[in-house]
């Protein structure tokens, strides 16, 4: 099979779909691999490395998508290559149809085999592409929370680990899912005493196993919340609950009972954020303050880091793109539940319920 590697065209987007060492892996299972020329240069991969990998650089996205059978991206493809998208190619990357009629329009006109990562799920409910988006952003809130801690940040002035003779910074985690772990184990490595709410028993079992003894798994209720948000010199909102927005937890009656200068940072704000007061922000300007408690909300973290979030996205998409073009589509959906939900719009016609049932469409 040919398999295309597109450059990123989305603003600030600078993650890669395919490292090098994936090209070789491709090349090593017979395909073929065309990678648009600069696709790696945001997260720190050159051309050079993709030819020594054994790949051919393209000069443009109609290059790629006029001679691939399989093309692949990071985000979903944009308005200026719908047109360049041809029947019964397979597209393979994010697509977030069920946010997204114009998409799912084009898509259904293309006649295109359109397979999404966020939809690949395993027999356990777990969605193993989206996972390593959610490690990242988990312990990139600990980083970004203690830096915003921070005076010259308008923080309260508070090291998250102390130092001999001073307390630590007290953490509260709410939601100890893939984000909110990750989150507390940085805290902790860090040294903060870390609590991490949860309304999940069998969740907060498995966290008091695992964690270490600076980290407490609390069953939430909202007045139990209440407190130990006001208590918090940091919070990190990480619930999700599946399929819907996330819940305002956090109310705007709880600011003004919170320290001055402690720290919200809301992981869940690309479901809308768990804080009433948070509202999505971006790299370039992160954080601002409510009541005197500072904010911060960018919808897409794993941006800021996009080496290592590149890397740990190919790593957990390689094995189901190397089955896609070793088996074809059909075959690789036929052996492998976890690809058949990944599909999404095939041949015209929507396969995702969730999808058609955004748009009033047969399914
Ligand atoms: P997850 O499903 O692994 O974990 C969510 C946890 O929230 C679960 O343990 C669940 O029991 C808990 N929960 C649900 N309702 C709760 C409540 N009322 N009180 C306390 N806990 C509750 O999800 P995840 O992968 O950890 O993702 C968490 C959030 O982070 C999601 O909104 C996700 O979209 C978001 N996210 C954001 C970014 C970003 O860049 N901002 C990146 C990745 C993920």
């Amino acid at each position: 099979m040919k398999v295309g590697i597109l450059k990123e065209i989305k603003v600030m987007e600078k993650r890669v779909c395919m490292v090098p060492t994936g090209v070789a892996t491709m090349i090593a299972n017979g395909h073929q691999v065309l990678v648009e020329s600069g696709a790696g240069v945001g997260a720190g991969f050159q051309d050079d490395e993709y030819r020594a990998a054994g790949a051919t650089i393209a000069g443009t996205p109609a290059e790629v998508y006029g001679a691939c059978d399989m093309v692949m991206h990071v985000k979903e493809p944009q308005p200026s290559e719908y047109d360049l998208i041809r029947e019964d190619q397979i597209i393979f990357t994010y697509l977030h149809l069920a946010a997204d009629e114009q998409q799912t329009t084009a898509l259904i006109k293309a006649k295109s085999v359109n397979i999404a990562y966020e939809t690949i799920e395993k027999k356990n409910g777990s969605l193993p592409l989206l996972v390593p988006m959610s490690e990242v952003a988990g312990r990139m809130a600990a980083q970004v929370g203690a830096h915003c801690l921070e005076m010259p940040q308008g923080g309260i002035g508070v090291l998250l680990g102390g130092v001999k003779g001073v307390a630590p910074a007290t953490v509260v985690v709410i939601g100890g899912g893939v984000v909110g772990y990750n989150a507390a184990k940085m805290a902790c490595g860090l040294g903060a005493m870390v609590y991490i709410l949860d309304t999940n028993l069998e969740r907060l079992a498995y966290l008091d196993e695992i964690m270490p003894a600076n980290c407490i798994p609390v069953m939430s209720n909202p007045a139990l919340l209440r407190e130990y948000v006001r208590k918090a010199d940091l919070v990190i909102g990480a619930v999700l609950i599946p399929g819907a927005k996330a819940p305002k937890l956090i109310t705007r009656d709880m600011l003004p009972d919170m320290k001055k200068g402690s720290v919200i940072v809301d992981v869940a704000i690309d479901q809308g954020g768990c804080a009433e007061t948070s509202k999505a922000t971006t790299h370039a300007d992160p954080t601002f303050f409510v009541d005197g408690v500072l904010h911060y909300c960018v919808a897409n973290m794993p941006g800021a880091v996009a080496r290592t979030s590149t890397i740990a996205l190919t790593n957990a998409t390689l094995p189901y793109a190397v089955q896609i073009a070793n088996k074809g589509w059909k075959k690789a959906m036929q052996e492998n539940e976890e690809i058949k939900l990944g599909a999404n719009v095939i041949h015209g016609a929507v396969t995702y319920q969730a999808v058609a049932e955004a748009f009033g469409l047969d399914y």
